[in-house]
């Protein structure tokens, strides 16, 4: 008999701890060698007073078993809490969530009867830093962080899990015509690392357009790769349209360490009445089996529950007159799945054993360049400021006249926009100003800018001479050249 594999169990909140029955009971009646461990999560967590969500004691069963299965979980509203996910997803660095989404046609009514779409989603970065600052009473800010290395283990995931799945088609959404820089630099890392996989076709689209398109007709996608809150809201859009999202399950793989979920939150709606779909859990129960190398185990399951569909006995949330025979409960679906255990469907695409195959390789590639020779090179400096006046001329004025010799006023902006020189008078201000300083002998050739280096000293005088004519410095933003490229956004209409 095969030796148990210990796993990592969170029954998580609302309606989780009755899926996460019926998913144990499935698991164990398919013959599937896991040992369950589990740990306390969410809600009471949050309120016996753990911002995170999570009892400090159950880091060390994670850290054993490197693999958890995880219910729904409530995250209490109010500041001060945590999301759990995220803090799981960060902390143990699952950096790929995967996301198999599949119609179910004509079991499970959707009027997308060939969707066959694998969403790939950067797990650890973008706006899910989890860094806000309130900076002026008028505006508040979200930094989003992208990374080089994490871009490049993204990507090269998805790459990788297309070769192993037989997959021939990779798609990278993101918004780079607006965020050059961040976004920019999750597509130009996607070409890059695209040159070493020419047996996958490749493709970039717009998020906008791509989401549009694969609401429309998400039979032309086959796997989408991007970034993180981009990935978090196209999944739910694929899923829904095979059905509900209580059918799909997803997996967060990292090089040391992997969390499976079903994609709906804890149903607080529904929870302990016994209606509850437990098909999102067990199709990631169903990944988890992969990714510990029980195929046989996973794909008896997932058979078993493809029969259960086809022979129409459907939760509330898929029961349709037309296509299901019986509207069941949580239990009964369990006890149905159990009972086709061995059982083949006879018009659903049957899962062989191989495609439960670890749902994707963990992969740590070597970065692709060398950050040795990188020149940083200083030539001026963003001065965030709150002003609560509202004459952008005004305050130009005042800053050219103190700026010093050395440095110069380039422009200010409000909230992007250009105010200052040559401001519209219909802009709208707020009173967060973010004014650019470059160095005094910087040159305009054309309609371009010429930087020079500005020493370090210079800005920290400027600030200084700001400081002391009363102005409020809220933060400030160095502007680099990178070997001589610019590496700072320009100024809109600048
Ligand atoms: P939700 O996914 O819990 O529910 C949305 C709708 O879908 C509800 O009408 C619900 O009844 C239905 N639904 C969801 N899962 C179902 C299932 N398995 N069977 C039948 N119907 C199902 O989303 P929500 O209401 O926005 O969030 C509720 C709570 O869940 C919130 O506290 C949220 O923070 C949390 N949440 C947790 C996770 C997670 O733990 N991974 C994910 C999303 C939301």
């Amino acid at each position: 008999m095969q030796p148990k594999t210990l796993i990592t169990v969170a029954v998580g909140d609302g309606i989780g701890p009755e899926i996460m029955t019926q998913t144990l009971r499935m698991l164990e009646a398919a013959g599937a060698a896991l040992e369950p461990e589990f740990i306390e999560v969410g809600e009471q967590v949050y309120h016996a007073g753990y911002s995170s969500g999570i009892h400090p004691a159950a880091w060390e069963s994670l850290r054993r078993t490197r693999v958890l299965l995880k219910a729904p979980i409530t995250t209490p509203l109010g500041g001060g809490y945590k999301s759990l996910n995220v803090t799981l997803r960060k902390t143990l660095g699952l950096y790929a969530n995967v996301r198999p989404n599949r119609s179910l046609h004509p079991a499970v009514a959707t009027r997308h009867p060939n969707l066959d779409v694998v969403i790939i989603r950067e797990n650890e970065e973008d706006l899910y830093a989890g860094i806000e600052h309130q900076q002026t009473p008028d505006v508040v800010q979200c930094l989003k962080l992208v990374s080089r290395p994490g871009c490049e283990k993204i990507v090269r995931y998805a790459f990788e899990y297309c070769r192993q799945h037989g997959r021939r088609k990779l798609t990278c959404m993101t918004k780079d015509n607006i965020m050059k820089l961040t976004d920019g630099l999750f597509h130009r890392v996607f070409m890059e690392i695209g040159q070493q996989y020419p047996d996958i076709e490749q493709d970039h689209q717009i998020i906008d357009i791509g989401t549009a398109r694969l609401a429309d007709t998400p039979e032309r996608y086959d796997v989408v790769v991007t970034m993180n809150l981009y990935g978090d809201i196209i999944s739910d859009v694929v899923a829904q349209l095979t059905g509900s999202v209580g059918l799909a399950g997803s997996a967060n793989i990292g090089d040391g360490g992997a969390l499976f979920e079903a994609i709906h939150g804890s149903a607080p709606d529904i929870a302990g009445q016994n209606v509850a779909n437990p098909s999102g859990l067990l199709q990631a129960a169903v990944l988890m089996l992969g990714h510990l190398g029980q195929h046989d185990v996973a794909a008896r399951l997932h058979n078993a529950w493809l029969c259960t569909l086809e022979d129409g006995l459907h939760p509330a949330d898929i029961y349709c007159p037309e296509t299901s025979q019986q509207k069941v409960s949580t239990v009964e679906f369990a006890d149905a799945v159990i009972a086709r255990l061995g059982r083949e469907p006879r018009q659903l695409a049957a899962m062989p054993a191989r495609e439960a195959a670890t749902p994707a390789p963990t992969v740590s590639p070597a970065p692709l360049y060398d950050k040795a020779p990188v020149q940083q090179q200083l030539v001026g400096v963003d001065v965030f400021l709150r002003w609560d006046g509202k004459q952008a001329d005004a305050l130009g004025r005042q800053l050219e006249i103190l700026t010093g010799r050395r440095m110069q006023l380039k422009l200010i902006t409000n909230r992007g926009v250009k105010v200052y020189p040559d401001g519209h008078p219909e802009t709208f201000c707020t009173d967060h100003w973010r004014c650019r300083f470059v160095a005094a002998d910087a040159l305009v050739s054309g309609s371009q800018l010429e930087f020079t280096p500005v020493p370090f000293m210079d800005v920290l005088f400027l600030l200084h001479r700001l400081v002391d004519f009363n102005f409020y410095i809220i933060k400030t933003e160095h502007l680099y050249l990178m070997d001589g490229q610019r590496a700072f956004s320009l100024g809109q209409g600048e």
